[in-house]
């Protein structure tokens, strides 16, 4: 029975398994699912929420994020001189302050963080989120839910929780191997949480790279999501610094490694692989093995992982915003500028294409024909974006006008699993000023304590 009908000027559909753009149709929704798009008008009586300059699209599938590091470590990663960039960051600055900040925070002060992550995620147009993050931080399932997003929680799995960088430039661990332990608490949590795809919460397993885990570690986790039946996702191939370390200890190039250790395959999501040569990228298309670009997270390093170079070598390629920035229209205007600045060509990463991966294919990477598109029996997971603004008018094309000229500030209404969470520019289920002023303090505590500990500077500011 149709609960609800949505309906705007244009409607990104699908038609002969494509995504096409639909003028004039209506997007009924009956309960948690989409029922049909169509241009039959509703019957008088009928709920019908409806934008006259309306385009109705599916929610986006952000394929790789850590929304609880969005808030906390707002604007410090940027503008930061480190050479080499990406390794002293993670293990010098996140991985400690993330140590912190588990051990400083009240429960209460890292629902606010969390809540802050989410919000930003689905104001900035994500209905889906594959997320990485903490074990001690399972309230990030609580808060989707307050929040109404939908998640797939994969917590760290580390060969040791304690890693750092050691004088040679690649991580070291201080103390044993507690990498089966944490592998153990991502079983139960999945046993606990995981609600299959009738529900909003998944678990997959996370290991966190390949230079942070052992191989006999990874091999486990791959049995385990082969068993649990689940997404496995990892950092793979991100730094220069991570392929000498495989090649150093290992012997091996980053996919042969990949392959040895059970990183390839259809339920296997790898995060970033801009490292990875054109050969390798062969390797990952042949197995089917996904990646999640986050161009915009490399490109404030100075760094150009440029979606199309996958996307040409036939790699299921989907999008993530990492916890740089959640407006994921950005991340797509930020994503092909950088393709069509590598090959030197204006057609290379269209924004029909673009369209595509942060949606159908973060959806097909997650294993889940029923996200990423507005289709009969899909989950009424869906965003409408007012395009009666003078950056988007005249219409020549909504999908071109939104990819190079919108932004996410552009949606007005958003629904997850059926229920409305966003409308009118305005978050429905929480009370965004209370997070944001809640989540400053936790921040402030948190700077703080990394300053006294020489982990950061204290912040630029003037009393
Ligand atoms: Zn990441």
């Amino acid at each position: 029975m149709t609960t609800q009908v949505i309906a705007g000027k244009y409607v990104l559909g699908m038609r002969g398994g494509e995504q096409a753009v639909l003028q004039d149709h209506y997007v009924y929704v009956d309960g948690t699912k989409i029922e049909a798009v169509t241009r039959d008008a509703p019957a008088a009586g009928t709920p019908v929420v409806r934008y006259e300059h309306g385009f109705v699209m599916p929610g986006f599938v952000n394929l790789h994020a850590h929304c609880i590091r969005g808030g906390l470590f707002r604007g410090i990663p940027d503008d930061l001189e480190m050479e080499p960039w990406l390794p002293k960051l993670v293990y010098n600055v996140l991985l400690p302050l993330t140590a912190v900040a588990a051990k400083e925070l009240t429960a209460d002060e890292l629902r606010a963080v969390t809540a802050l992550g989410m919000i930003d995620l689905l104001k900035g147009g994500s209905t889906t989120v594959l997320d990485m993050w903490h074990h001690g931080q399972d309230v990030f399932f609580d808060v989707a839910r307050e929040i109404g997003l939908r998640t797939v929680g994969a917590p760290f799995i580390m060969s040791s929780s304690n890693a750092r960088l050691g004088p040679d430039g690649h991580p070291v661990w201080d103390f044993g191997n507690d990498g089966m332990a944490q592998l153990a608490k991502s079983i139960a949590l999945f046993k606990a949480r995981d609600q299959g795809r009738d529900g909003l919460a998944q678990v997959a397993i996370g290991p966190h790279a390949t230079d942070t885990c052992l191989p006999e570690l990874l091999r486990e986790c791959r049995r385990t999501a082969d068993d649990l039946d689940c997404v496995l996702t990892t950092h793979f191939a991100q730094t220069p610094q991570e392929l000498a370390l495989l090649r150093e200890r290992y012997g091996m190039g980053a996919a042969e490694y990949a392959r040895d250790t059970g990183l390839l395959g259809e339920r296997v999501v790898l995060a970033h692989a801009g490292c990875a040569s054109d050969d390798e990228l062969k390797v990952l298309a042949a197995t089917g093995t996904h990646v999640a670009n986050c161009a915009v997270s490399f490109a404030r390093q100075g760094g150009n992982f440029p979606y199309a170079r996958f996307a040409d070598a036939g790699v299921s390629t989907g999008i993530g915003t990492d916890s740089h920035g959640m407006d994921i229209i950005g991340e797509l205007r930020v994503t092909g500028l950088l393709s069509k600045l590598f090959f030197g060509k204006a057609h290379v990463a269209t924004a029909h294409q673009l369209m595509r991966a942060g949606t159908l294919a973060g959806a097909n990477a997650l294993g889940r024909p029923d996200l990423g598109r507005l289709q009969a029996g899909a989950k009424a997971d869906l965003l409408v974006f007012d395009l009666f603004k003078p950056h988007l008018q005249p219409v020549w094309d909504p999908v071109k006008n939104l990819v190079w000229k919108g932004h996410a500030g552009d949606i007005v209404y958003t629904m997850v699993h059926g229920e409305p969470v966003v409308q009118d520019g305005r978050l429905l289920k929480i009370d965004e000023g209370a997070i944001m002023r809640k989540t400053a303090l936790a921040a402030r505590k948190i700077w703080n304590f990394a300053a006294e500990r020489k982990i950061l500077p204290p912040p630029p500011l003037v009393q």
